[in-house]
């Protein structure tokens, strides 16, 4: 089987790494000097604290590489999507997967416009993995990934995929309808990574703030209303749970600054806020909702962008 990881970020690094234990590997990437230290070094894997040296992946840059591939799986920024779909034109046969679980909503159109919809494996990862630096990542957790596909061969192709990741070490799960999870990891994504970004506050920080449990549940009730128009009904509830459970004490992520944070404050690196809060204010201007709570969340993200981007 010849995959192909599209950005070999964090995320992108930690999947080539486990799949080259079984398969043969190529990584394509936009950033030269992580694609010439792969090549050159091998990725440095700090695998739950154990460092590793991986050898066995082969990165190319972007326009370099024109092989058809089996299953090609995305991990670029949502807002490098398209781009990399354009760009990935003669890598994509009549029968490549490509499996897609970047955060953030509004990619399963994106991807509609590239890929037949059965060849489409969407879906979450609930893993999470750091980029150290150009050819060095940390795979900080294992957790679980869940995806799905678009239709009843799409789902065929889901399970395929799903067994063969599980089978190189990183447990996914195969479910028959994904939508509400990405839903839901919206909501949690666009509860913290936002506040966080805005508010310089670790998760734990948010506990026993007055009025917090309103804000996410007003939060999440836009995201809620959009998801209906796009017939999408996840569990506001279970939503509320799964956000209001991150600034709690015991859980793990209770000292971290989110990904967004990371992102812009530490790396002065754009974020995703156009596939959440922004794609909420977005859409509830297309479908005549007021969305005041996202509309002001992305306003200010993108104010701090101005400031903050190098
Ligand atoms: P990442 O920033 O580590 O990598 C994404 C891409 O950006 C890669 O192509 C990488 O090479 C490039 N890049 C990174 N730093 C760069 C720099 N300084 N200069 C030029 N290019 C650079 O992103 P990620 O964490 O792998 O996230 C990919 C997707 O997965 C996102 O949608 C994210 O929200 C999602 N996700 C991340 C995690 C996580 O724990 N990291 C977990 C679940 C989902």
């Amino acid at each position: 089987m010849k995959i192909l990881i599209a950005g070999i970020g964090a995320m992108g690094g930690s999947f080539a790494h486990k799949l080259s234990n079984k398969h043969k590997i190529v990584a394509i990437d936009t950033w030269q000097e992580n694609v010439k230290k792969i090549n050159e070094n091998g990725l440095t894997v700090v695998d739950l604290g154990e460092k590793i040296i991986n050898k066995n992946i082969k990165a190319y840059m972007l326009e370099e590489y024109k092989e058809k591939a089996d299953l090609i799986i995305i991990f670029v920024k949502s807002m490098l999507l398209e781009t990399m779909l354009e760009n990935l034109k003669p890598n994509i046969g009549d029968n490549t997967k490509v499996l897609c679980m970047l955060n953030g909503l509004g990619h399963i159109q994106t991807l509609k416009k590239y890929i037949k919809a059965e060849n489409i494996v969407i879906g979450i990862s609930l893993i999470t993995a750091s980029l150290k630096s150009a050819g060095s990542i940390a795979l900080t957790s294992y957790a679980y990934n869940e995806i799905s596909g678009l239709n009843e061969k799409g789902r065929e192709n889901a399970k395929m995929v799903a067994k063969l990741i599980t089978d190189c070490g990183l447990p996914t799960n195969f479910v028959n309808d994904v939508k509400e999870a990405i839903w839901e990891k919206a909501c949690v994504n666009g509860v913290f990574n936002s506040l966080s970004t805005i508010l310089d506050l670790r998760l734990g920080e948010f506990r026993d703030l007055p009025r917090l449990e309103h804000i996410l549940k007003e939060i999440i009730e836009e995201f809620h209303k959009i998801a209906l128009f796009e017939g999408v009904d996840f569990d506001k509830n279970k939503a509320f749970e799964k956000v209001y459970r991150c600034t709690q004490k015991g859980y793990q992520g209770e000292f971290h600054y989110p990904s967004m944070h990371q992102d812009l404050r530490q790396h002065g690196r754009k974020t995703e806020i156009d596939f959440l809060n922004g794609y909420i204010s977005e859409k509830g201007k297309e479908y005549g909702e007021k969305t005041p709570y996202c509309d002001l969340i992305t306003f200010e993200i993108k104010a701090l962008e101005r400031k903050l981007i190098k």
